[in-house]
């Protein structure tokens, strides 16, 4: 467990670490609560926040706020509030404000590890949940939800002038599978498939429905995107599955953009799916690449 522990004082912060210290945790400390969020924020390992109330210059309950707003949806996260004043006012505040637990300040070596292992508790559950809303039963992709929202955390990275690929795919004539060969052997297939899109090195695989997937390529142009889908698209052909009346085969077809200067992630994703329907209606089994006026040519 990683745990920051902020506190004005040094000594206070020299006591509370050399408690955890031989416990193993790995504990950064800091006097500032703005260096200290500063520092959750870019450190997803961190998964403990020990934060007295009188810090500075965000208030102990401001830091508990910004904490927990980090923490809601996608980041396992404990905080406990620390006090040498409790009182029933202090407490309520510091709850309200976000805080999962409150001790006495400085706080006793039993009772912290005990909140220690009730928060890590807590966080291993966070962590199960989290994954289980991101992740898609049948192939454990990352569900549409979770796609979208990584697609979203990939183009702020990117900024303006990044480079950033989408691939969207969407297996050929899937009705036929499903109708020849029960559902049974369509699911083996959607399976198949989904393992088979997860082989490019540094890609985010996305299940966004049915036979449908989202694979995002941070750092590549829409030619390297391009060249990565007709990679995967050969890999899908050379798939076999066991069917009912023998071996099945099938084809996939791809949409592809890439990030262009000033256009929303909306805009990049709708590229990819008109290019996926071009590619459908041009024949299937194929790859387009949505060229950066391609929606001005269709809404126009
Ligand atoms: P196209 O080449 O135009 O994409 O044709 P298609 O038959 O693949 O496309 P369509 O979208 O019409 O059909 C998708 C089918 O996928 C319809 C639905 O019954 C089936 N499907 C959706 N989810 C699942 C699933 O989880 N398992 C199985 N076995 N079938 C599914
Ligand atoms: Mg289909
Ligand atoms: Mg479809």
């Amino acid at each position: 467990m990683h745990i920051v522990v902020v506190d004005p004082s040094r000594v206070v912060l020299k006591v509370i670490g050399s408690l955890l210290d031989p416990r193993g945790y790995a504990v950064n400390t800091f006097t500032d609560s703005r260096e200290a969020l500063d520092f959750i924020t870019a450190n997803a390992s961190v998964t403990a926040l020990i934060t007295s109330l009188e810090v500075r210059p965000l208030s102990g309950l401001e830091l508990c706020w910004s904490v927990r707003l980090l923490a809601e949806g996608h980041r396992p996260l404990s905080i406990i509030a620390m006090s040498s004043a409790r009182n029933a006012r202090n407490l309520a505040e510091a709850l309200d404000s976000g805080a999962d637990d409150f001790i006495d300040k400085p706080p006793g070596a039993e009772e912290l590890y005990a909140r220690l292992r009730a928060a890590e508790r807590m966080t291993r559950m966070q962590r199960q949940l989290i994954r289980l809303a991101e992740t898609d039963a049948l192939t454990q992709l990352l569900n549409r939800r979770a796609f979208i929202q990584r697609l979203s955390d990939t183009a702020e990275r990117a900024g303006a002038h990044g480079r950033f690929g989408l691939v969207l795919a969407d297996i050929d004539m899937f009705k036929r599978i499903n109708d020849e060969h029960g559902h049974d052997v369509g699911d083996a297939a959607i399976q198949g498939v989904a393992r088979a899109l997860c082989e490019l090195p540094e890609s985010i695989v996305g299940r966004l429905g049915g036979e449908e997937f989202g694979i995002a390529l941070p750092g590549r142009t829409l030619e390297e995107a391009e060249t990565a889908a007709n990679r995967l698209r050969l890999r899908c052909t050379q798939l076999r599955f066991k069917g009912s009346r023998g071996p099945v085969q099938l084809t996939c077809s791809f949409g592809v953009s890439a990030w262009s200067e000033g256009e929303t992630q909306e805009s990049l994703y709708k590229r990819a799916d008109i290019a996926l329907y071009e590619a459908k209606s041009s024949g299937r089994n194929r790859v387009v690449s949505a060229f950066a006026d391609l929606v001005l040519a269709r809404t126009g």
